[in-house]
């Protein structure tokens, strides 16, 4: 059985339908790409599938594991390990670092039924972690985001994500505005986290960062579908032809 399966999916935002007719299929341990121009709806996919609130899925269904995803809310979807690294991370002064992937980490451990972590246990595993993905141990003591770097952010966002031990990883543009160091240490944190037990998709505008986190499967999307799909080649072919051809095509 897929981990996830989006079939034929309408997803209309105040009226006016965002995707088409969508199908993704995404099998345990898969990394897959999602590549495609601004506007094609990338994010919207992966807005439905955490439940963000605003959307009407008008047709189509999303399995994961087999069951009805769009039957559950956004807390029950974390908690059955989906988690979506933001595309711009929110800073949130007055808050440490710590406290927040605390409260976060808790939270979704007491809705899958297990008890959340002491404050010295939590302290423990997030310095373990940090360790392992090169976070300085001085930025978990920093309020949210504030004053981080583009890379810091996004470095946060991973840390998080290896936090909650996910299922299913939806990253979204977290290659966006990082320079190369950063990239490759977004993208080192990244590798770390993949498991024949975990999903992840990447989705990107540039090829760039799939040189370092090397998909198995690479879709593109145009027009609110999936027109494309093929091996890591198709976003090396995507990056020399563009996405103009797949215009036409939607
Ligand atoms: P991508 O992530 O591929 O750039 P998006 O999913 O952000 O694409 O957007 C797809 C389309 O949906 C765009 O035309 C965008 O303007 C529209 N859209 C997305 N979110 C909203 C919203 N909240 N309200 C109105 N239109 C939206
Ligand atoms: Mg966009
Ligand atoms: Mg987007």
């Amino acid at each position: 059985m897929p981990l996830l399966e989006v079939r034929n999916l309408h997803v209309c935002v105040e009226g006016r339908e965002i995707l088409h007719g969508l199908d993704l299929t995404v099998n345990a341990g898969e990394v897959h790409a999602i590549m495609g121009p601004n506007g094609s709806g990338k994010s919207t996919l992966s807005h439905v599938i955490t439940g963000k609130p605003g959307y009407q899925i008008t047709a189509g269904r999303i399995l994961f594991k087999g069951e009805d995803l769009l039957a559950l809310g956004p807390d029950q979807r974390a908690a059955k390990g989906i988690f979506l690294a933001f595309q711009y991370p929110v800073e949130i002064p007055g808050v440490t670092t710590m406290n927040f992937l605390r409260t976060a980490l808790n939270a979704q451990r007491r809705a899958r039924g297990q008890s959340g972590y002491s404050t010295p246990h939590f302290l423990k595993r997030a310095r373990t972690v940090a360790k392992q993905l090169n976070i300085p141990q001085s930025m978990l003591k920093r309020g949210v985001n504030v004053g981080f770097s583009g890379g810091e952010k996004k470095r946060n966002e991973i840390l998080q994500m290896a936090l909650f031990e996910p299922v299913l990883c939806i990253l979204d543009e977290i290659d966006s505005g990082l320079d190369i160091d950063a990239l490759r240490i977004v993208a080192e944190g990244i590798n770390a986290m993949r498991s024949p037990s975990r999903s992840m998709i990447v989705i990107t505008h540039y090829q760039r960062l799939l040189n370092y986190v090397v998909p198995d499967v690479v879709h593109v999307m145009s027009k609110g579908r999936v027109v494309k799909s093929g091996d890591k080649q198709l976003a090396l072919e995507l990056e020399a032809s563009g996405y103009a051809q797949f215009e036409d095509a939607a």
